[in-house]
């Protein structure tokens, strides 16, 4: 097997001068750097949760490659193990033949006849004052409309991110699934929807079908990037093939990084 040596830093802060000791501890141990994302077994994104969202994101969501995330000083976030102190820790647990690989659940989103991948959610929001319809079908049946200020669908990890904040449960991502919450639904005799959020399993498919006549004009966010398109129709949505494949670290579970960052 090709050895993991060759990283990639997707430093989207370009602090190039904090980053030189680490870069030199890594060529010490037998790491080299590389100047294309392409050319990397291992990608480590700098700053914070939003850093590594859009490292993921901006290198293809790669199979072949592990992902981590280095903060400055000692933040963590829920996709970043390590900071700019603890970096040897991190070396240290590459070399280890017995590393572990942390599989996170990716969702693919097919937006009209485009497709993206995402880690954290797909969200779908009004973006002018009147609110949004939308056809919710899960496997082609139709399940509710939806009005109001938008629709969020999450991973398992993007459970603790904008998901966490409509009061979504923050789902462990050892389960390939998907989570769909609401974002302030109109409920009346005319509109009701379900109210609370729920969990679809790997099998299944979600459809977001938009009204063509109304003068809807949604926001798409992938992660933390818009996308914006006119005469959005319908977005698809399943649980991905991909997983991004993250380094393991000892004591340090999921719901390890749950408590450090919300109790
Ligand atoms: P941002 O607006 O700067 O970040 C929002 C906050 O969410 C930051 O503290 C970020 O951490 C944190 N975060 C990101 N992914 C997370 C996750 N999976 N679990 C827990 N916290 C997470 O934008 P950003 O940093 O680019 O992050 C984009 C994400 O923000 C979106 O994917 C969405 O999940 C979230 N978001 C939340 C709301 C909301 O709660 N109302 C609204 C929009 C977006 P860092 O500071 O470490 O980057
Ligand atoms: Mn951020």
């Amino acid at each position: 097997m090709q050895k993991r040596n060759k990283i990639y830093f997707y430093n989207p802060h370009k602090d190039v001068e904090k980053l030189q000791p680490l870069i030199e501890l890594a060529e010490q141990n037998d790491y080299r750097m590389v100047e294309q994302a392409a050319d990397a077994n291992i990608i480590i994104s700098v700053g914070g949760d939003g850093a590594f969202l859009q490292a993921v994101r901006k290198t293809g969501f790669r199979q072949d490659c592990l992902y981590a995330g280095i903060t400055e000083k000692d933040l963590s976030g829920l996709y970043c193990d390590f900071n700019m102190d603890n970096f040897d820790e991190m070396l240290e647990t590459l070399q280890n033949e017995e590393l572990e690989v942390r599989r996170f659940p990716v969702i693919d989103v097919l937006v009209n006849e485009t497709s993206f991948h995402c880690l954290n959610e797909l969200s779908i929001r009004s973006s002018i004052i009147k609110t949004i319809n939308i056809d919710v079908l899960i496997d082609d049946l139709h399940f509710e409309t939806f009005r109001g200020d938008g629709l969020i669908v999450s991973t398992p990890t993007g459970s603790t991110g904008y998901s966490k904040s409509t009061m979504g449960a923050v789902v462990d991502p050892l389960l390939g699934c998907y989570q769909v919450s609401e974002i302030a639904s109109l409920n009346n005799n005319k509109y009701r929807t379900l109210g609370s959020s729920f969990i679809l399993g790997k099998e299944r498919m979600l459809t977001l079908a938009l009204d063509e006549h109304e003068k809807d004009y949604p926001v798409i966010g992938l992660d933390n990037e818009a996308y914006s398109i006119q005469n959005i129709k319908k977005i698809k949505v399943t649980l991905s093939d991909k997983v991004v494949k993250t380094v393991k670290l000892k004591n340090n579970s999921y719901w390890n990084r749950v408590k450090r960052t919300f109790l």
